[in-house]
């Protein structure tokens, strides 16, 4: 059985609720009415209505608003963390790091850069035939996003994706995760108190059949952020109706500590990008492989400092790992660190759950010994599990890296910068860091996707805008009154013309351009045209 079959009933499944529960103590928090397929067509029109008095008002006032909103989360930025950590576990310090700090950052970037990215660009034209017109690109919204988002970054995935999509003038119906309802509802409360319409962002609440209608509610684009299997269905979904998608999907991070890396920094980085957010992240480390040299002493590092890590309650300031946000999602890590231990995997630290801290906490793992045999090593984990390998040469470690159906970004650790941009180059992935992992999330400029099977697309930065907006081309000719050369009339006169017409732009030595010029001189004047 695949790990993402596991089908443990969690507070979630009641049929036609969602719940938000803290996942730390297991208090239920609030429950919501799933969106009915009726309730998603209603939003999906309210926002086609709301959305072209939106676009009307331009890149400029709606960067105001944006700024607005930038201004209001600032303000409410530790009240906002609180919420994250209640409803997904992380800790409070860390929302403000990963989420509060990444869509503050993300406003940033939209303000500064929407403005340019949106306005008319001159398309200047290379061939001869065409020089007297002109052409000009536009960008317009595509009309109405629809946003999937999943629970792991319950805020900084939706918030980071509407802003975009908002700030190129579209309208947003975005569908939050079963689990965190809550803080899809702060991002929307924020957006309205900055002055968004109402309807031009709305939220509607609910389980995969909500997000199923959505998917067909005659939306324009869809950006979902999910696991590999479900972004199968909505891509085949989608397919069925040409909707283009962006499809940000699952990872299995490789990390490469090569024999000149200092093994006290890049430790330190394997424990935290393998256990931020109790590995809920789909750009964490779940993959790490070490040169042989430095192999054992990277391991005593990783387990010295995981024995230090505070694991508990996400409110209390003074934990580092919080609790996995269900029972489903521990017990997959649960059977692949049992997989794993089966096949001859040595767990120096971690490998239980830890029950007198609540319902959903798992001991940060290390594990010595693992193969590429292991689903540990080959599936995605999403959990607070660091499994580590020795390799012997650059090459064998491109090709561990490289051997793995995900590419969604990985990391290279090295004294040699200029040497670990060089192995950058031979992995297959999205994003490669050196010398540092997962924060490349956080760096607004940069486009955030997958390669291979794992995701088409790209969110962030402006690779990110560019999949919130339709390109037109407007062409317009400069000699209106002027018949074109190319229409009809066609005949032998007009044959030796255009042979003469490619002559002159494209041989390759002068005196046939020169020919070429002087056999289609008449192709201006050209007699008989329709
Ligand atoms: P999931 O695929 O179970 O759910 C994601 C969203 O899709 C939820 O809102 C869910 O309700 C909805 N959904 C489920 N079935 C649907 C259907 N048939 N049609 C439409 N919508 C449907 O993922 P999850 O468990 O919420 O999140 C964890 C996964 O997300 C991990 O695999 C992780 O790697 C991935 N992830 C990827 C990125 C990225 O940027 N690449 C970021 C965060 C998380």
């Amino acid at each position: 059985m695949m790990a993402t079959d596991l089908q443990i009933p969690t507070p979630s499944m009641i049929p036609g609720r969602v719940t938000s529960a803290n996942p730390a103590t297991g208090e239920i928090l609030r429950q919501f009415a799933c969106a009915t397929e009726a309730q998603v067509q209603a939003a999906v029109a309210r926002a086609r209505a709301a959305q072209p008095a939106w676009n009307e008002m331009g890149a400029r006032k709606r960067t105001e608003i944006l700024g607005r909103f930038q201004q209001l989360l600032l303000e409410k930025k530790s009240e906002v963390a609180r919420l994250i950590a209640q409803e997904e576990g992380k800790p409070c310090v860390e929302a403000l790091l990963t989420e509060v700090l990444v869509v503050l950052d993300a406003a940033r970037f939209c303000i500064d850069n929407a403005y340019d990215f949106l306005r008319e660009r001159a398309v200047p034209h290379g061939s001869l035939a065409t020089k007297t017109k002109s052409g000009r690109l536009l960008r317009e919204p595509y009309g109405v996003i629809a946003i999937i988002s999943p629970w792991n970054y319950p805020f900084s995935i939706p918030a980071t994706q509407s802003l975009a999509a908002l700030v190129a003038g579209n309208a947003v119906v975005l569908k939050p995760s079963e689990s965190t309802s809550l803080c899809a509802l702060e991002l929307g409360s924020l957006f309205r108190l900055a002055g968004v319409p109402e309807d031009l962002f709305q939220i509607v609440a609910g389980d995969g059949a909500t997000g199923s209608a959505l998917v067909n509610a005659a939306v324009d684009k869809l950006i979902f952020t999910g696991s590999v299997p479900t972004g199968k269905r909505i891509a085949q979904a989608a397919a069925s109706c040409l909707l283009p998608v962006v499809l940000e999907l699952g990872g299995k991070d490789p990390m490469l500590v090569l024999d000149n890396a200092d093994i006290e920094t890049a430790s330190s980085g394997a424990v935290w990008g393998a256990f931020v957010n109790a590995g809920q992240a789909c750009l964490s480390v779940e993959r790490c492989y070490v040169h042989r040299s430095k192999y054992e002493p990277f391991l005593e590092a990783c387990v010295r400092k995981t024995m230090q890590l505070r694991v508990g309650n996400g409110m209390d300031s003074e934990t580092d790992i919080g609790p996995l946000v269900n029972e489903r999602q521990l017990r997959n890590v649960e059977v692949q660190v049992e997989e794993a231990r089966s096949l001859g995997a040595r767990v120096l630290i971690g490998g239980s759950r830890l029950p007198e801290l609540g319902p959903n906490f798992y001991s940060p793992t290390v594990l010595a010994d693992v193969t590429h045999e292991m689903r540990i090593m080959r599936e995605e984990t999403f959990g607070p599990v660091l499994p580590i390998m020795p390799f012997d040469d650059d090459d064998q470690a491109v090709q561990l890296a490289n051997d793995s159906e995900y590419g969604l970004s990985a990391s290279v650790w090295t004294g040699d910068r200029v040497r670990g941009e060089a192995l950058a180059k031979r992995m297959e992935s999205g994003t490669v860091m050196v010398n540092d992992a997962v924060s490349c999330f956080g760096i607004s400029e940069a486009p955030h996707g997958g390669i291979k099977s794992r995701g088409i697309g790209r969110t962030n930065g402006r690779f990110g805008l560019e999949e919130m907006v339709r390109t037109k081309y407007v062409d317009s000719d400069r000699l209106p009154g002027m018949k074109k050369v190319w229409w009809y009339g066609y005949g032998e006169s007009l044959a030796r013309q255009m042979e003469g017409f490619l002559d002159l732009q494209f041989a390759s030595n002068w005196s046939q351009r020169l020919r070429g010029a002087i056999k289609s001189a008449g192709v201006m004047v050209r007699k008989g045209r329709l």
